[in-house]
């Protein structure tokens, strides 16, 4: 696979509004969009640093993986996944699948930003939740 540079780093948060004003007011980031993802039951928010952005989470329900995220991580928030940026996510998935790593997504579904997405699971990446995506 060809992954071309991070294109994000997703960061699970209790509350969206709190965070972003410490990435803003702290960190000195603007934040350029909020997206509530249906399908991940989320609300996000983006900043950009560079070529990389900054992803906040925040959990619409109990249901959301974010939301068990947060409790496992005794209610508070922390880097929860890291995104590459691919040109194809589903070919991505399936190298990954070829040597023996676990998929969470089989194919790729829509994320924030209009972008392909799909996720590796953590224990076949030691550890660490990683997401591909790509533009199409
Ligand atoms: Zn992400």
């Amino acid at each position: 696979m060809t992954l071309s540079h991070i294109e994000h780093i997703g960061i699970a948060v209790t509350n969206l509004e709190e965070a972003t004003r410490y990435w803003e007011d702290v960190m000195g980031l603007k934040c350029y969009a909020v997206e509530e993802v249906k399908d991940q039951k989320v609300r996000t928010a983006f900043f950009r640093i560079g070529e990389v952005k900054i992803e906040l989470l925040e959990p619409t329900c109990p249901e959301s993986t974010v939301a068990s995220f947060i409790e496992k991580n005794g209610g508070r928030g922390g880097i929860h996944h890291i995104a590459f940026a691919t040109d194809d996510t589903n070919t991505a998935l399936n190298e990954a699948k070829e040597k023996g790593v676990r998929l969470i997504d089989q194919e790729a579904r829509p994320g924030a930003e209009g972008l392909q997405i799909g996720f590796l699971h953590p224990k076949s990446t030691l550890g660490v939740l990683t997401e591909f995506c790509c533009k199409k």
